[in-house]
């Protein structure tokens, strides 16, 4: 018969690193919940990611040689969503997209650089894709690599670069052969943060967090930090977000909204009546159910994928499932809870902790970030229906 659960050692593993999360968490390491998901960004955040690296917690399902556990993939989702639950740091950049990018694509050098410090969370990382008019459309992308000696000499600009204030590390995209048809001519680069070359200027979301503009002004870069063959940036960073998407969106937020606001409608009263007695409450109740039941069959589609094509296109519908029901969520239960849902989070009266107004305004990160729901849209007509570009 079909089975659409975790198994019992899935499950167990679930409940065991959540203890030990829950365990090394020093107070102010978790965020409060929201769709946005956290970075190591403080000392504390960071000592963080070391405890979760000293209890074996990252790359799990990296090869053992490389310092990995060897373990099905399922684990490192059980772990995400276990982090993304209780509103830690991700598991980071650095075990999935540039780690697994680098156990694909990278050098022998570059894997005994930097697969051991990624594992024990020495190191952060910030990834520059995006920048001024290079953000669906990633194929445009204009900062110049030109080449220079044994490396390449780096100009122009980025946006939206998240983590770039506190990474160590620049994970970022540019062109390098303006003659060739343009997904073909970017290079994936590696460059330290602290380039005296590099300038970092913050922009800061609607709701409060902060991601970056980045100049980079003649940044040289030798071959060493180069990922792969020049040219081959674009199909490496498609292929990486084909199978990492699922890390960026992972159900737990919106899992532990849900119950905060259904815990809210079981107990809260209005007007002296119980809010769980009105039928418009039970409705609601149901669909936040079968909205929730319909991402984790979403997420757990794109964890059975081994074809590339299915899993791109499966995590396509699966980004656009869980940050259209967030999105529903957020609007109806504000509309239920009232007026009093617009009290900050700082207000003890705020019903359910006043998250939901903030939830709103995240969730239209998760509508946008890491390709936008259209682009989604497109990626499941193209490649999935054989729909023209
Ligand atoms: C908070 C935040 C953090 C981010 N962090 C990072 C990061 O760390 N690193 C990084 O590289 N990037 C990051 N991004 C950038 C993000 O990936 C881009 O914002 C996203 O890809 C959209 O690009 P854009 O903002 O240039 O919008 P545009 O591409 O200009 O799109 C504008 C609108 O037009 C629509 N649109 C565009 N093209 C099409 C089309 N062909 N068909 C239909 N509709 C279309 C889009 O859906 C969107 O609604 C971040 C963004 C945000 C908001």
């Amino acid at each position: 018969m079909m089975d659409f659960d975790f198994s019992e050692e899935e499950h167990a593993f679930r409940k065991k690193a959540g203890e030990y999360i829950a365990k090394i968490a020093k107070p102010g390491v978790a965020y409060k919940p929201t769709f946005n998901s956290g970075y190591a960004d403080t000392p504390d955040r960071k000592q963080f990611m070391k405890d979760l690296a000293k209890g074996g917690y990252l790359g799990l399902s990296w090869p053992e040689e490389y310092g990995g556990k060897g373990m099905d993939p399922v684990y490192d989702y059980l772990l995400t969503e276990e982090l993304a639950y209780q509103g830690m740091p991700g598991s980071g950049k650095g075990v999935g997209i540039i780690g697994k990018t680098l156990l694909r694509r990278g050098s022998k050098e570059q894997q005994e650089r930097f697969l051991p410090q990624i594992l024990n969370a020495e190191i952060d990382w910030a990834i520059g894709y995006s920048e001024p008019d290079a953000g669906s459309d990633l194929g445009s992308l204009k900062l110049k690599a030109v080449r220079d000696g044994d490396g390449w000499r780096l100009n122009g600009q980025k946006r939206f670069s998240s983590s770039a204030h506190f990474a160590e590390w620049y994970f970022l995209m540019a062109r390098t052969h303006p003659d060739r048809p343009k997904h073909k001519g970017i290079t994936l680069f590696m460059v330290e943060m602290d380039h005296p070359g590099i300038q970092v200027n913050p922009m800061w979301t609607i709701d409060g967090h902060r991601t970056n503009e980045v100049f980079l002004d003649d940044v040289w870069v030798p071959d060493s930090q180069v990922v792969g063959e020049p040219g081959q940036a674009f199909y490496y960073v498609a292929e990486a977000l084909d199978f990492e998407r699922h890390v960026l969106f992972p159900l737990g937020p919106i899992q532990r909204l849900s119950e905060i606001f259904l815990e809210w409608l079981n107990t809260a009263t209005i007007d002296g009546e119980p809010v769980r007695d009105r039928p418009e409450a039970k409705r609601l109740a149901g669909k936040i159910a079968r909205g929730l039941e319909v991402c984790r069959l979403q997420g757990l589609s794109v964890l059975a994928a081994d074809d590339p094509k299915v899993a791109t296109i499966r995590s396509s519908m699966n980004k656009i499932a869980m940050s259209e029901f967030g999105r529903a969520l957020a609007d109806e239960a504000l509309e239920m809870m009232g007026p009093g849902a617009w009290l900050s989070d700082s207000d003890p009266d705020a019903p359910a902790g006043g998250l939901y107004a903030r939830a709103q305004i995240a969730v239209v990160i998760w509508i946008i970030g890491a390709g936008s729901n259209e682009i989604q849209r497109n990626i499941i007509a193209r490649r999935g229906l054989g729909l023209p570009v």
